[in-house]
């Protein structure tokens, strides 16, 4: 079965190929800067273990017509991969937010995009632009089943005293202020490889993973069943991220906006834009920030203790949340990367069972790790994340049902 996964942004779209159950992925790329004078598609197929990559530079007036380049690069008579657009069986994609209604994977009819678009307050800069792609998918490939995977679902299953916030009922009866979580199609990933590396199936483990990329999340799973995440409501709370703050008393927003003067506008800029690695550094790239520290500045060593001090936070939480821990993962680019936050995070934790491998968790890893001592009660993995794979595998179940 072929599946095309999209990943909509406001001014780009990522997209990969898959043939399921057994061929892999067939091509990936990324359309940039649609509507701009000049559009870019990166598009790579990959063919017998090597990849070719296609740069076209073109203009692109909107997100219409950038699919449908993405569909003629599918059917070129020379980088091709399929002959006709039918061939394409189902479209997945990835939306941000599917609020209460969707606990799981879902089939897009047209009750479904409204309650996309109804949810659209909740996650405005993504709803809106992930409704986008399903509308133009469907008019690129209309003979494919069009799959809707939610950021949100794997954390439906948390229980009312994990994601209600302690605030009057009504914000929660009336508003649907609780916390909701997010990046649940990696955290579900790696928490089944994580499983699967241990030999058991996801219903017997507890694992906690770490989502460590640009924003950033820790959830605790057990019995394959996501029962707490770091991030809320929005994507702000939690770890200490990029660029945003994290966990934050929210006095300092009154704080901000009574006493400093602050416009709401400005306060949520300053706490999605500026904080985070951003805020205590200038910067947002970790590597940055390591080689700095390495160098002796003190700001970026803050910077590397404050982000790990968070990380080890959730996890003694999460070990409290689980009461039995099996696994820790580590993903994303932080998570797969850095062996400085690895080894920070774990720092302090061999009592509650995290003891860590020096040697073997040194360096990036490419490919599912183990890095924790012999004997140590918690096993401890970094498994490169691949939301992309999840949700062409989601998709593939329903519509193959
Ligand atoms: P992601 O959002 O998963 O793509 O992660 C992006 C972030 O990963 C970047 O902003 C970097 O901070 C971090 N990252 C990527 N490569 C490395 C590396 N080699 N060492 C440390 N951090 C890295």
């Amino acid at each position: 079965m072929k599946i095309l996964v999209i990943n909509a942004g406001s001014s780009s779209r990522k997209y990969q190929l898959f043939d399921l159950p057994d061929g892999g992925v067939l091509t990936a790329g990324l359309v940039e800067r649609i509507g701009e004078a000049s559009s870019r598609v990166n598009h790579t197929v990959f063919r017998n273990g090597e990849s070719h990559k296609i740069t076209r530079d073109l203009p692109l007036k909107d997100h219409r017509a950038g699919l449908q380049q993405v569909a003629e690069l599918l059917m070129d008579a020379e980088v091709g991969v399929i002959a006709d657009a039918a061939e394409i069986d189902a479209v997945g994609h990835r939306v941000v937010h599917g609020g209460e209604q969707f606990s799981q994977t879902t089939v897009i009819t047209p009750d479904v995009k409204f309650a996309i678009e109804r949810l659209s307050p909740f996650a405005p800069l993504h709803n809106p632009p992930n409704l986008q792609g399903i509308t133009v998918a469907e008019e690129v490939f209309p003979d494919a089943v069009q799959v809707a995977v939610f950021d949100t679902a794997f954390h439906q299953t948390m229980p009312p005293h994990a994601y209600r916030y302690a605030i009057p009922n009504e914000f929660y009866d009336e508003h649907g202020i609780r916390v909701y979580g997010f990046h649940g199609t990696s955290h579900l990933y790696v928490s089944r490889r994580a499983a699967e590396m241990l030999g058991k199936s996801p219903a017997e483990t507890n694992v906690i993973t770490a989502h460590l990329g640009n924003g950033a999340s820790m959830a605790a799973v057990a019995g394959g069943r996501s029962i707490d995440t770091s991030m809320g409501f929005t994507p702000l709370p939690g770890l200490m991220m990029g660029s945003r703050c994290g966990d934050l008393d929210p006095a300092v927003v009154y704080y901000l906006g009574t006493k400093l003067g602050k416009s709401f506008d400005e306060i949520d800029r300053i706490l999605n834009k500026q904080s985070g690695l951003i805020g205590i550094t200038g910067v947002n790239d970790l590597r940055d920030i390591e080689s700095r520290a390495a160098a002796g500045d003190a700001q970026a060593e803050l910077a590397l203790e404050m982000y790990a001090y968070r990380i080890k936070k959730y996890i003694g939480a999460y070990a409290a949340a689980l009461g039995r821990v099996d696994a820790l993962v580590f993903t994303a680019g932080v998570g797969e990367n850095s062996d400085t936050i690895r080894a920070r995070a774990c720092a302090g934790l061999e009592n509650l069972g995290f003891r860590l491998d020096a040697a073997k968790n040194a360096g990036r890893k490419k490919t599912a790790t183990a890095i924790h001592a012999e004997g140590s009660p918690v096993k401890i993995f970094v498994i490169p994340t691949n939301e992309e794979l999840e949700i062409a595998r989601q998709a593939y179940e329903v519509v193959g049902r």
